[in-house]
């Protein structure tokens, strides 16, 4: 083992480093698209918040880049590492700490999966409402990327439940900033600036998340409409009406039928309305009381008539539960379809016609195909675009985003930038922003050894 490597063995025990030769490929990518994957020297797996500024004290010393690393779920490559970098795997510190039913919070280590932590808030009648499409997502990814989700429309996102962290610094020191209360007037937010920093400003090391009550029924309602437009004129009024969904997803023609063709799925939905129907509205309710809910599956269907939908269907619970799911893997479906990029970005949700109807003008204009599916909620689109040349694709992407931002929307609204969508990033945002983002990483990671490859060059 190289001096290094000795080092860090030192510090996790030589089981927990991996370095060049025996590092398997996952740990060089995530499930972005275009991001180059590469090979760190070594990867480290530590077990405690000690061990990890162990760990960062013998970077800094030696001035070794390092990437947090959580699930690997990420889409824009931001956990891609430096090729002479330590990735630091969070995947031993997977623990929920305490689950604290008084304060409804709970205290978890980063590499706990929102799968596993709602396996384990079920019987406090609590949950973590925080749901990005990877449930297999670690707490540490989804801080790093302020990740939304579906029920981002009613919860809010990743940055509305973290109440507070303990995180180590690029210097090895821990610091502990916020906690199991909901207000601070107190210095900086410190944990808000950590949250969405993409792991190049501090390493999480434990979260101390608010939880939610856990609502008992819930219905999902499918509304077929003629056309992207009509849709997504719908989602303002609908919200102005006073309703507060759990879930509110645009899904396109091609998405549906996609995504429903991979799971196998038939919704019952007739022949003749499926052929004119260019988009959906799936909306989920959720309430605490029956009689509730049907008062408001009954609302929300004359609403949707009204609105223009074609039709409205109240799904069976299993047929719900597979509709949300093959939702959930739309990624999947694209990529599968050979899809060469998918962005994410979010507009004032009210201007997501505008959005919809430049993106297909672009996609005429360079003779690409862009699909999709989004948060419409949140004026949030996950647009797959299918166009092979490297060129006219940076082009195609350009103008999304730069369609996206001239409607006062972002480039990205809950993946991140990473190492995919920098260039877009550092061309496309206020110059005088990026550069206070360039001071406040300087005055955290003054020797940029924290994801020195993402966010900045
Ligand atoms: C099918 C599919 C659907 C998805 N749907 C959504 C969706 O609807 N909404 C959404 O928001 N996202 C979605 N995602 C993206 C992804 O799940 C999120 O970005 C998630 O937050 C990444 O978590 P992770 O644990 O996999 O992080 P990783 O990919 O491992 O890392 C992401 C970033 O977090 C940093 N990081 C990881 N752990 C820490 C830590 N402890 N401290 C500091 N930095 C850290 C990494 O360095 C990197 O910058 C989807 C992904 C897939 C594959």
């Amino acid at each position: 083992m190289t001096d290094t490597g000795s080092l860090l063995a030192e510090v996790v025990g030589p089981e927990h480093v991996l370095t060049e030769g025996s590092v398997p490929a996952e740990y060089g990518h995530d499930e972005s698209l275009t991001a180059v994957a590469r090979a760190p020297a070594y990867v480290v797996r530590p077990a405690t918040a000690a061990e990890v500024s162990g760990v960062v004290a013998v970077a800094a010393a030696q001035r070794i880049p390092v990437t947090a690393r959580g699930s690997g779920t990420g889409l824009c490559g931001a956990c891609v590492p430096h090729a002479d970098g330590i990735v630091l795997s969070f995947e031993r510190m997977d623990r929920v700490l305490e689950i604290d039913t008084a304060n409804h919070v709970a205290v978890v280590q980063p590499g706990v999966t929102l799968a596993e932590l709602d396996r384990q808030t079920a019987s406090s009648g609590l949950c973590y409402p925080v749901r990005p499409g990877g449930q297999s997502a670690s707490v540490g990814g989804t801080i790093a990327t302020n990740a939304g989700g579906m029920h981002a429309v009613r919860h809010g996102v990743t940055r509305h439940h973290v109440l507070g962290v303990e995180a180590v610094l690029a210097s090895g020191e821990i610091v502990r900033s916020g906690g199991k209360f909901v207000k601070t007037s107190t210095g900086y937010d410190l944990t808000q600036l950590l949250v969405g920093s993409e792991g190049t400003l501090a390493l999480v090391t434990e979260a101390v998340l608010r939880l939610k009550p856990r609502a008992g029924h819930s219905a999902t309602v499918l509304a077929p409409f003629a056309t992207a437009g009509e849709i997504s004129q719908a989602v303002p009024r609908l919200l102005a009406g006073g309703l507060d969904p759990l879930a509110l997803e645009y899904v396109d023609m091609l998405t549906m039928a996609a995504t429903t063709a991979e799971r196998d799925l038939a919704l019952g939905i007739p022949e003749q309305v499926r052929r004119t129907s260019l988009g959906y509205l799936v909306v989920v309710l959720e309430e605490r009381s029956a009689e509730r809910l049907e008062a408001d599956v009954e609302g929300l269907g004359e609403q949707l008539l009204t609105l223009g939908a074609a039709d409205v269907y109240v799904l069976p619970a299993a047929a719900a539960r597979r509709l949300i799911e093959a939702r959930e893997r739309a990624f999947w479906a694209a990529k599968a379809a050979g899809a060469d990029e998918v962005v994410d970005i979010v507009v004032p949700r009210a201007s997501l016609p505008r959005l919809l109807a430049e993106a297909d003008v672009i996609a005429r204009d360079s003779g690409s195909v862009i699909t999709g599916c989004g948060h419409a909620g949140d004026g949030n689109v996950h647009l797959a675009v299918f166009q092979p040349d490297e060129d006219l694709r940076d082009s195609v992407l350009r103008r999304l985003f730069r369609a996206g931002t001239a409607l006062g929307g972002a480039i990205s609204g809950e993946h991140g930038i990473g190492t995919a969508k920098k260039r877009y990033f550092l061309d496309l945002e206020d110059p005088a922003k990026v550069e206070l983002m360039r001071r406040i990483k300087h005055a955290f990671d003054p020797d940029g050894i924290l994801n020195p490859d993402v966010l900045f060059d």
